[in-house]
């Protein structure tokens, strides 16, 4: 199983890491020992001071295809789901600073959240999904499927021109603007369209 990770698919947080709008998807894996164990809690590594919380939309993908059509995406998951792409943001300004792959800021263990999964028949509309981020309470992020970029079928399509993708993979879809710092005996929730799918203490 990999995790295919989509960067910088909405336009408020392009702009809150002053970042440039890309001409095609940003994409970069996790190895499947990112996944943080199902009631377990988050450990900040030691080898960052700067540990940022993303909520996005999951996608999980049910069978094997390659260069998949646009047009037939949607027959290649039947599951929705929230996660955390937990972001050493200091070790990846370093690397981004100096042209190198962001994996140790991105892939590291635990990095991946990954909350309880939905049949997609549940929501009338995959591209008005609204889901939040709540730090200690207080709602941090807030986003809607409606303002990616990239959607999620037209996202399939296109990772799937370099990855081929098998059942099981898991692609996080990007975060909206909010992005911040955990700091120890925090407490995150995610939810979406009003359904909490997970929760994490960070240690
Ligand atoms: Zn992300």
């Amino acid at each position: 199983m990999k995790i295919i990770c989509i960067g910088r698919n909405y336009v408020d947080h392009i702009e809150e890491l002053a970042n440039e709008k890309p001409k095609d998807p940003v994409v970069f894996i996790k190895p499947d020992s990112a996944v943080l164990p199902k009631e377990q809690d988050f450990y900040i590594p030691e080898f960052s001071n700067e540990i940022h919380y993303e909520v996005e939309v999951l996608i999980k993908i049910k069978k094997v295809g390659k260069h998949i059509n646009e047009k037939f995406a949607h027959t290649y998951y039947d599951e929705i789901g929230l996660g955390l792409d937990f972001t050493a943001r200091d070790l990846q300004s370093e690397l981004k600073e100096k042209g190198l792959p962001w994996e140790k800021a991105k892939g590291f263990d635990g990095s991946a959240v990954i909350g309880k999964w939905v049949d997609k028949k549940h929501y009338k509309d995959l591209n008005n999904l609204n889901f939040s981020l709540t730090r200690n309470g207080n709602i941090v992020q807030q986003g809607n499927t409606g303002l990616m970029l990239w959607g999620i079928d037209s996202l399939i399509s296109y990772v799937s021109k370099f990855f081929m993708l098998k059942k099981g993979d898991i692609i996080f879809t990007g975060t909206p603007a909010g992005v911040g710092k955990i700091s120890p005996n925090d407490y995150l929730s995610g939810t979406l369209e009003g359904e909490e799918l997970f929760t994490v203490k960070i240690k």
